[in-house]
């Protein structure tokens, strides 16, 4: 796939011709990457519809390459999933979430930071035990911890999937379900698990208003995510019509370029002391 930095394309072109597959040539650099900490975390503020005010935020990783720029994920969590990198990475997404909150919780926020967890995740064993030992280490806030994670993860391994879930649900961390709507989630399941959000994928939001089919999905997760008592943050809010349209939804959160694209944790701190003045 094309992607806006072109980098996909050009390591694919570039690299099938050596070996067939662009991933095996890219993870040495990935590797390097982590070592380097050339990985940064840019953060999304969610805005709360009652309150007009940041209520929490995603962190949104981002390849800080000395010769390409800034690399969006699109273009390499996919060969660290492939490679199993993304285990690594994850962790150190975690630890660098987790210093992040503290300068965050300073500046005036106590919501919810989140982080997404990959289903490759899930194959490592000792995911649960290894996140503990970070919480302890770093001493992070596991009350600010959100992780945001895909139907795919959920119906990967379910028993080892749900024990994980349950384990660091122990700890205060929250659990939302990401892309919802594009994959397929069990009813059941949703009861069972202590997952309190669900995020609408932007691809049902870029419908709205307009589109019938979307605008009755969208309804649809609204109502239902409220009936199981849990809230629903929409994601890809780019217009104010949209916005609107959730609002009169009964919508929960927000998230999108209408108010803010992923921003540097700098910038992400300012935009809170100008939300705390409010
Ligand atoms: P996602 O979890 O669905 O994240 C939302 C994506 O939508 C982000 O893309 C965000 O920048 C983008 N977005 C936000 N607002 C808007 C909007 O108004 N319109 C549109 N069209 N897009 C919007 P990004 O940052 O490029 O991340 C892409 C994907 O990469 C994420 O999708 C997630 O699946 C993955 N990813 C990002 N960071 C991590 C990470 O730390 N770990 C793992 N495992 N995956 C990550
Ligand atoms: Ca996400
Ligand atoms: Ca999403
Ligand atoms: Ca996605």
């Amino acid at each position: 796939a094309k992607s806006q930095s072109g980098l996909s394309y050009a390591i694919y072109d570039q690299q099938k011709d050596q070996s067939g597959n662009a991933d095996i040539t890219l993870e040495p650099e990935l590797w390097r990457a982590l070592q380097k900490g050339e990985f940064v975390l840019h953060y999304q503020p969610r805005i709360d519809l009652r309150t007009g005010c940041i209520t929490g935020a995603e962190a949104l990783i981002r390849w800080q390459h000395p010769e390409r720029g800034l690399i969006r994920p699109d273009d390499f969590i996919p060969a660290c999933e492939k490679s199993g990198l993304i285990v690594p990475i994850g962790y150190w997404v975690i630890q660098q979430a987790g210093r992040d909150m503290k300068l965050i919780r300073e500046a005036g926020l106590h919501g919810h930071i989140g982080v997404n967890l990959s289903f490759r995740q899930f194959q490592d064993t000792y995911l649960a035990r290894t996140i503990e030992r970070l919480i302890e280490q770093f001493d992070i806030d596991s009350s600010m911890l959100e992780f945001e994670l895909t139907e795919t993860a959920l119906f990967s391994d379910e028993v080892h999937v749900k024990e994980c879930i349950r384990a660091l649900s122990a700890h205060g961390i929250e659990f939302s379900l990401d892309d919802f709507g594009t994959g397929y989630s069990s009813f059941s399941l949703l009861q069972k698990l202590p997952i309190t959000k669900l995020k609408i994928d932007k691809s049902f939001i870029a419908g709205v208003p307009g589109n019938a089919d979307d605008e009755e999905i969208v309804r649809a997760i609204v109502s239902l995510a409220h009936n199981l008592q849990k809230s629903v943050i929409a994601e890809g809010v780019e217009t104010k019509a949209q916005l609107e349209f959730l609002i009169k939804q009964d919508c929960d959160q927000v998230q999108g370029y209408f108010f803010s694209p992923p921003v540097s944790l700098d910038l992400f701190l300012k935009m809170l002391g100008a939300n705390e003045m409010q």
